[in-house]
Protein backbone atom coordinates (compact mmCIF):
# COMPACT_ATOMS: atom_id res chain seq x y z
CA UNK A 1 0.00 0.00 0.00
CA UNK A 2 2.69 2.27 0.69
CA UNK A 3 4.45 1.83 -2.59
CA UNK A 4 1.00 2.83 -4.27
CA UNK A 5 0.90 6.42 -2.09
CA UNK A 6 4.70 7.06 -3.11
CA UNK A 7 4.79 10.28 -4.47
CA UNK A 8 7.40 12.54 -6.38
CA UNK A 9 5.98 15.60 -6.48
CA UNK A 10 9.47 16.83 -8.72
CA UNK A 11 8.55 14.48 -11.35
CA UNK A 12 5.12 15.02 -12.08
CA UNK A 13 4.66 16.76 -15.50
CA UNK A 14 2.39 18.64 -14.21
CA UNK A 15 4.82 20.28 -11.82
CA UNK A 16 5.28 23.75 -12.54
CA UNK A 17 8.72 23.99 -10.83
CA UNK A 18 11.31 23.59 -13.67
CA UNK A 19 12.19 19.92 -14.53
CA UNK A 20 15.66 18.45 -16.07
CA UNK A 21 13.32 17.87 -19.33
CA UNK A 22 12.62 21.55 -19.82
CA UNK A 23 16.04 22.47 -20.77
CA UNK A 24 16.52 18.87 -22.47
CA UNK A 25 18.41 19.02 -26.05
CA UNK A 26 19.14 21.80 -27.93
CA UNK A 27 16.19 23.12 -29.58
CA UNK A 28 14.09 21.78 -27.29
CA UNK A 29 15.49 24.43 -24.50
CA UNK A 30 13.62 26.42 -22.07
CA UNK A 31 15.82 29.49 -23.15
CA UNK A 32 14.90 29.17 -27.03
CA UNK A 33 10.85 29.49 -25.87
CA UNK A 34 11.08 32.50 -23.77
CA UNK A 35 9.89 35.69 -25.42
CA UNK A 36 12.98 38.15 -25.80
CA UNK A 37 10.29 41.23 -26.33
CA UNK A 38 7.29 42.48 -24.36
CA UNK A 39 5.02 41.99 -26.87
CA UNK A 40 6.09 38.63 -27.29
CA UNK A 41 5.13 37.82 -23.51
CA UNK A 42 1.90 36.82 -24.06
CA UNK A 43 -1.25 37.57 -21.68
CA UNK A 44 -0.27 39.34 -18.13
CA UNK A 45 -1.71 42.53 -19.29
CA UNK A 46 -1.81 44.83 -16.14
CA UNK A 47 1.75 43.89 -15.91
CA UNK A 48 2.51 44.82 -19.01
CA UNK A 49 1.31 47.65 -19.55
CA UNK A 50 2.57 48.97 -16.12
CA UNK A 51 5.99 48.00 -16.68
CA UNK A 52 6.47 49.49 -20.46
CA UNK A 53 5.26 52.65 -18.84
CA UNK A 54 8.25 52.32 -16.19
CA UNK A 55 10.72 51.25 -19.21
CA UNK A 56 9.91 53.98 -20.93
CA UNK A 57 10.21 56.94 -17.93
CA UNK A 58 13.95 55.17 -17.19
CA UNK A 59 14.87 55.56 -21.10
CA UNK A 60 13.41 58.91 -21.07
CA UNK A 61 15.88 59.93 -18.07
CA UNK A 62 18.65 58.05 -19.03
CA UNK A 63 18.84 55.97 -16.06
CA UNK A 64 18.41 52.23 -14.96
CA UNK A 65 14.71 50.91 -14.16
CA UNK A 66 13.80 50.91 -10.55
CA UNK A 67 13.81 47.75 -8.65
CA UNK A 68 11.33 45.30 -9.12
CA UNK A 69 9.94 42.38 -7.21
CA UNK A 70 8.02 40.00 -9.48
CA UNK A 71 5.34 37.70 -7.45
CA UNK A 72 3.34 34.23 -8.29
CA UNK A 73 3.36 30.92 -8.45
CA UNK A 74 6.62 29.31 -10.44
CA UNK A 75 6.22 28.81 -14.29
CA UNK A 76 4.10 31.88 -14.91
CA UNK A 77 6.79 33.75 -16.46
CA UNK A 78 9.12 35.87 -13.81
CA UNK A 79 12.98 34.62 -15.40
CA UNK A 80 10.73 35.52 -18.96
CA UNK A 81 9.92 39.16 -17.73
CA UNK A 82 13.23 39.49 -15.98
CA UNK A 83 15.34 38.92 -19.16
CA UNK A 84 12.77 40.65 -21.40
CA UNK A 85 13.77 43.68 -18.96
CA UNK A 86 16.73 43.71 -19.42
CA UNK A 87 16.90 43.51 -23.04
CA UNK A 88 14.39 46.14 -23.48
CA UNK A 89 16.99 48.85 -21.36
CA UNK A 90 19.63 47.24 -23.65
CA UNK A 91 21.10 46.32 -19.98
CA UNK A 92 23.55 43.11 -19.04
CA UNK A 93 21.57 40.34 -17.50
CA UNK A 94 23.17 38.40 -14.39
CA UNK A 95 21.47 35.61 -12.41
CA UNK A 96 21.39 34.20 -9.31
CA UNK A 97 19.27 32.96 -6.64
CA UNK A 98 18.51 33.11 -2.88
CA UNK A 99 19.89 29.85 -1.62
CA UNK A 100 22.52 30.09 -4.07
CA UNK A 101 24.15 33.06 -1.97
CA UNK A 102 25.69 31.60 0.74
CA UNK A 103 27.87 34.47 2.64
CA UNK A 104 27.74 37.99 2.35
CA UNK A 105 30.94 38.18 0.99
CA UNK A 106 28.91 36.17 -2.54
CA UNK A 107 26.59 38.57 -2.89
CA UNK A 108 29.26 41.64 -2.35
CA UNK A 109 31.18 40.06 -4.76
CA UNK A 110 28.52 40.01 -7.14
CA UNK A 111 27.05 43.62 -6.78
CA UNK A 112 30.41 44.99 -7.20
CA UNK A 113 31.70 42.91 -10.09
CA UNK A 114 28.28 44.77 -12.15
CA UNK A 115 28.13 47.12 -14.50
CA UNK A 116 26.61 50.69 -14.88
CA UNK A 117 22.58 49.70 -15.74
CA UNK A 118 22.92 45.87 -15.90
CA UNK A 119 19.98 44.37 -14.37
CA UNK A 120 20.50 41.71 -11.21
CA UNK A 121 18.23 38.80 -10.81
CA UNK A 122 17.30 37.01 -7.74
CA UNK A 123 15.25 33.91 -7.91
CA UNK A 124 13.70 32.98 -5.22
CA UNK A 125 14.62 36.12 -3.03
CA UNK A 126 12.88 34.82 -0.22
CA UNK A 127 15.36 32.48 0.95
CA UNK A 128 18.48 34.51 1.20
CA UNK A 129 19.53 34.23 4.43
CA UNK A 130 19.39 37.39 6.77
CA UNK A 131 23.07 38.49 7.17
CA UNK A 132 23.23 38.23 3.41
CA UNK A 133 20.24 40.16 2.98
CA UNK A 134 20.90 43.00 5.42
CA UNK A 135 24.18 43.82 2.28
CA UNK A 136 21.16 44.33 0.01
CA UNK A 137 19.36 47.47 1.90
CA UNK A 138 21.81 49.86 1.23
CA UNK A 139 23.21 47.95 -2.00
CA UNK A 140 19.68 48.78 -3.57
CA UNK A 141 18.61 52.36 -1.77
CA UNK A 142 22.36 54.12 -2.27
CA UNK A 143 24.13 52.24 -4.66
CA UNK A 144 26.92 51.54 -2.21
CA UNK A 145 28.56 48.40 0.26
CA UNK A 146 28.80 48.81 3.84
CA UNK A 147 31.61 47.01 4.70
CA UNK A 148 33.22 46.57 8.34
CA UNK A 149 37.01 46.14 8.83
CA UNK A 150 38.31 44.75 11.90
CA UNK A 151 36.87 43.57 15.09
CA UNK A 152 35.89 45.02 18.70
CA UNK A 153 36.34 48.85 19.65
CA UNK A 154 39.01 49.18 16.68
CA UNK A 155 36.29 48.30 14.22
CA UNK A 156 35.15 50.82 11.41
CA UNK A 157 32.54 50.70 8.87
CA UNK A 158 33.52 52.00 5.16
CA UNK A 159 31.37 52.63 2.15
CA UNK A 160 32.04 51.73 -1.28
CA UNK A 161 30.20 53.18 -4.09
CA UNK A 162 28.40 50.57 -6.76
CA UNK A 163 27.32 51.14 -10.03
CA UNK A 164 23.82 51.79 -10.97
CA UNK A 165 22.27 48.23 -11.45
CA UNK A 166 18.36 47.71 -11.17
CA UNK A 167 17.75 44.51 -8.91
CA UNK A 168 14.96 42.23 -9.81
CA UNK A 169 13.66 40.01 -7.22
CA UNK A 170 10.86 36.96 -8.24
CA UNK A 171 9.28 35.04 -5.15
CA UNK A 172 6.78 32.57 -5.41
CA UNK A 173 5.62 33.63 -1.41
CA UNK A 174 5.98 37.81 -1.52
CA UNK A 175 4.38 37.16 2.54
CA UNK A 176 7.94 35.43 3.36
CA UNK A 177 9.58 38.59 2.51
CA UNK A 178 11.16 40.18 5.21
CA UNK A 179 9.09 43.97 5.05
CA UNK A 180 12.60 45.97 4.95
CA UNK A 181 13.56 43.94 1.78
CA UNK A 182 10.20 44.68 0.11
CA UNK A 183 9.80 48.29 0.80
CA UNK A 184 12.78 48.90 -1.03
CA UNK A 185 11.15 47.66 -4.49
CA UNK A 186 9.85 50.53 -6.51
CA UNK A 187 7.68 48.39 -8.84
CA UNK A 188 5.79 45.01 -7.82
CA UNK A 189 3.84 42.96 -10.10
CA UNK A 190 2.08 40.31 -9.50
CA UNK A 191 1.37 37.59 -12.18
CA UNK A 192 -1.23 35.61 -12.53
CA UNK A 193 -2.58 32.60 -14.06
CA UNK A 194 -3.45 32.76 -17.53
CA UNK A 195 -6.37 31.81 -19.50
CA UNK A 196 -6.69 28.68 -21.51
CA UNK A 197 -6.73 31.19 -24.61
CA UNK A 198 -3.68 32.67 -23.73
CA UNK A 199 -2.22 29.17 -22.89
CA UNK A 200 -3.61 28.29 -26.67
CA UNK A 201 -1.55 30.95 -27.91
CA UNK A 202 1.61 30.37 -25.95
CA UNK A 203 1.22 26.56 -27.07
CA UNK A 204 0.86 27.74 -30.78
CA UNK A 205 4.23 29.81 -30.65
CA UNK A 206 6.30 27.20 -29.03
CA UNK A 207 5.20 25.08 -31.61
CA UNK A 208 6.15 27.39 -34.70
CA UNK A 209 9.79 27.70 -32.80
CA UNK A 210 10.30 23.75 -32.55
CA UNK A 211 8.69 23.01 -35.76
CA UNK A 212 5.97 20.78 -34.31
CA UNK A 213 2.22 20.67 -36.79
CA UNK A 214 -0.21 21.41 -34.33
CA UNK A 215 -3.86 22.35 -34.91
CA UNK A 216 -5.72 25.10 -33.09
CA UNK A 217 -8.26 22.41 -31.52
CA UNK A 218 -4.80 20.79 -30.54
CA UNK A 219 -3.50 23.26 -29.17
CA UNK A 220 -6.95 24.34 -26.67
CA UNK A 221 -5.96 21.22 -25.51
CA UNK A 222 -3.02 21.19 -24.45
CA UNK A 223 -3.88 25.02 -23.12
CA UNK A 224 -7.12 23.47 -21.46
CA UNK A 225 -5.14 21.23 -19.08
CA UNK A 226 -2.30 23.32 -18.60
CA UNK A 227 -3.35 24.61 -15.09
CA UNK A 228 -2.99 28.18 -15.95
CA UNK A 229 1.14 27.57 -16.25
CA UNK A 230 3.18 28.49 -19.18
CA UNK A 231 5.90 25.99 -17.88
CA UNK A 232 3.24 23.00 -17.97
CA UNK A 233 1.95 23.60 -21.22
CA UNK A 234 5.26 23.62 -22.58
CA UNK A 235 6.24 20.61 -21.19
CA UNK A 236 2.77 19.12 -22.39
CA UNK A 237 3.32 20.14 -26.17
CA UNK A 238 6.89 18.13 -26.01
CA UNK A 239 5.13 14.77 -24.45
CA UNK A 240 2.13 15.27 -26.57
CA UNK A 241 4.49 15.49 -29.45
CA UNK A 242 5.94 11.69 -28.73
CA UNK A 243 2.21 10.81 -29.23
CA UNK A 244 1.74 12.62 -32.52
CA UNK A 245 5.18 11.32 -34.16
CA UNK A 246 4.09 8.01 -33.68
CA UNK A 247 0.25 7.44 -34.08
CA UNK A 248 -0.50 10.62 -36.03
CA UNK A 249 1.96 11.07 -39.06
CA UNK A 250 3.35 14.00 -36.67
CA UNK A 251 0.16 16.45 -36.37
CA UNK A 252 -1.08 17.06 -33.16
CA UNK A 253 -5.02 17.33 -33.45
CA UNK A 254 -7.61 17.62 -31.10
CA UNK A 255 -8.04 14.08 -30.44
CA UNK A 256 -5.02 13.26 -30.28
CA UNK A 257 -3.84 15.78 -27.46
CA UNK A 258 -6.54 14.45 -25.29
CA UNK A 259 -5.82 10.83 -25.69
CA UNK A 260 -1.81 11.63 -25.34
CA UNK A 261 -3.02 13.38 -22.19
CA UNK A 262 -5.26 10.56 -20.87
CA UNK A 263 -2.62 8.16 -21.25
CA UNK A 264 -0.34 10.48 -19.39
CA UNK A 265 -3.05 10.44 -16.17
CA UNK A 266 -3.87 14.14 -17.25
CA UNK A 267 -7.38 14.84 -17.07
CA UNK A 268 -9.17 17.37 -18.83
CA UNK A 269 -8.53 19.66 -15.80
CA UNK A 270 -4.69 19.13 -15.70
CA UNK A 271 -5.08 17.05 -12.54
CA UNK A 272 -3.04 14.06 -12.04
CA UNK A 273 -3.58 11.08 -10.13
CA UNK A 274 -1.86 12.64 -6.90
CA UNK A 275 -4.66 15.47 -7.43
CA UNK A 276 -7.14 13.34 -7.71
CA UNK A 277 -6.25 10.76 -4.36
CA UNK A 278 -6.54 13.95 -2.26
CA UNK A 279 -9.36 14.82 -2.99
CA UNK A 280 -10.90 11.16 -3.04
CA UNK A 281 -9.32 11.12 0.22
CA UNK A 282 -10.80 14.06 1.51
CA UNK A 283 -13.92 12.55 0.41
CA UNK A 284 -13.94 8.82 1.33
CA UNK A 285 -12.14 9.26 4.28
CA UNK A 286 -12.98 12.04 6.13
CA UNK A 287 -16.41 12.92 4.77
CA UNK A 288 -15.39 15.62 2.36
CA UNK A 289 -13.67 17.59 5.68
CA UNK A 290 -12.86 19.53 7.68
CA UNK A 291 -9.61 17.60 7.51
CA UNK A 292 -6.15 18.66 8.76
CA UNK A 293 -3.11 19.40 6.50
CA UNK A 294 -0.84 17.16 8.48
CA UNK A 295 -3.43 14.13 9.03
CA UNK A 296 -4.24 14.90 4.99
CA UNK A 297 -0.75 14.85 4.20
CA UNK A 298 -0.33 11.48 6.59
CA UNK A 299 -2.69 9.39 4.53
CA UNK A 300 -1.79 10.16 0.98
CA UNK A 301 2.08 9.90 2.06
CA UNK A 302 3.27 13.67 1.12
CA UNK A 303 4.56 16.19 3.54
CA UNK A 304 1.96 18.87 4.32
CA UNK A 305 4.26 21.60 3.34
CA UNK A 306 4.27 19.84 -0.17
CA UNK A 307 0.51 19.45 0.41
CA UNK A 308 0.20 23.21 0.78
CA UNK A 309 2.63 24.86 -1.52
CA UNK A 310 2.69 22.24 -4.81
CA UNK A 311 -0.90 20.76 -4.72
CA UNK A 312 -3.89 23.18 -3.03
CA UNK A 313 -2.85 26.17 -5.38
CA UNK A 314 -4.53 24.95 -7.82
CA UNK A 315 -7.12 23.16 -6.66
CA UNK A 316 -8.37 26.03 -4.81
CA UNK A 317 -7.91 27.82 -7.56
CA UNK A 318 -10.75 25.94 -8.92
CA UNK A 319 -12.97 25.68 -6.80
CA UNK A 320 -12.23 22.15 -5.20
CA UNK A 321 -10.90 22.90 -2.71
CA UNK A 322 -11.64 25.26 0.52
CA UNK A 323 -9.46 26.28 3.37
CA UNK A 324 -11.22 26.36 6.29
CA UNK A 325 -10.24 27.58 10.21
CA UNK A 326 -11.07 23.79 11.12
CA UNK A 327 -9.24 22.05 7.59
CA UNK A 328 -9.58 21.06 4.21
CA UNK A 329 -12.53 20.24 2.92
CA UNK A 330 -14.03 19.07 -0.81
CA UNK A 331 -16.46 20.87 -2.29
CA UNK A 332 -19.49 19.81 -4.67
CA UNK A 333 -17.50 21.20 -7.79
CA UNK A 334 -14.83 17.91 -6.54
CA UNK A 335 -17.37 15.20 -5.93
CA UNK A 336 -19.15 15.97 -9.52
CA UNK A 337 -15.96 15.81 -11.43
CA UNK A 338 -14.93 12.63 -9.79
CA UNK A 339 -18.44 11.80 -10.08
CA UNK A 340 -19.06 10.92 -6.11
CA UNK A 341 -22.38 11.34 -5.25
CA UNK A 342 -22.77 14.54 -2.99
CA UNK A 343 -24.04 13.86 0.52
CA UNK A 344 -24.90 16.92 2.79
CA UNK A 345 -23.24 16.39 6.64
CA UNK A 346 -26.17 14.40 7.77
CA UNK A 347 -25.33 11.77 5.32
CA UNK A 348 -28.46 12.36 2.75
CA UNK A 349 -27.84 12.27 -0.48
CA UNK A 350 -27.69 15.74 -2.39
CA UNK A 351 -31.07 15.82 -4.87
CA UNK A 352 -29.47 18.25 -7.15
CA UNK A 353 -26.94 16.66 -7.80
CA UNK A 354 -28.98 13.12 -8.52
CA UNK A 355 -31.07 15.54 -11.01
CA UNK A 356 -27.86 17.22 -12.65
CA UNK A 357 -26.36 13.91 -13.03
P1 LIG B 1 9.21 31.41 -13.58
O1 LIG B 1 10.51 32.20 -13.54
O2 LIG B 1 8.04 32.23 -13.13
O3 LIG B 1 9.28 30.09 -12.87
P2 LIG B 1 9.80 31.21 -16.41
O4 LIG B 1 10.00 32.65 -16.75
O5 LIG B 1 11.04 30.38 -16.28
O6 LIG B 1 8.89 31.07 -15.11
O7 LIG B 1 8.82 30.59 -17.52
C1 LIG B 1 8.77 29.21 -17.81
C2 LIG B 1 8.59 28.99 -19.31
O8 LIG B 1 7.29 29.41 -19.68
C3 LIG B 1 9.57 29.81 -20.17
O9 LIG B 1 10.50 28.96 -20.80
C4 LIG B 1 8.75 30.46 -21.26
O10 LIG B 1 9.02 29.80 -22.47
C5 LIG B 1 7.33 30.19 -20.89
N1 LIG B 1 6.60 31.44 -20.65
C6 LIG B 1 6.38 32.02 -19.45
N2 LIG B 1 5.63 33.13 -19.58
C7 LIG B 1 5.35 33.26 -20.89
C8 LIG B 1 4.59 34.22 -21.65
N3 LIG B 1 3.96 35.24 -21.04
N4 LIG B 1 4.52 34.06 -22.98
C9 LIG B 1 5.14 33.01 -23.57
N5 LIG B 1 5.85 32.07 -22.91
C10 LIG B 1 5.96 32.19 -21.59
Amino acid sequence: MAEFFETDYENRIVSSSFAPEDSAGNADNENNLRPKTLSEYVGQEVAKSNLSVYLEAAKLRGEPMDHVLLYGPPGLGKTTLANIIANEMGAGFRVTSGPAIEKPGDLAALLSSLNEGDVLFIDEIHRLNRAVEEILYPAMEDFALDIIIGTGPAARSIRLPLEKFTLIGATTRSGQLSAPLRDRFGVLLRLEMYTPEELCRIVERSAGILGIEIEHGGAMEIARRSRGTPRIANRLLKRVRDFAQVLSHGVITEDLAADALSRLEIDALGLDRIDRLILTSIIQNFSGGPVGLETLGATIGEESITLEDVYEPYLMQIGFLNRTPRGRCATKNAYDHLGIPFTDKKGNLNQMTLEEN
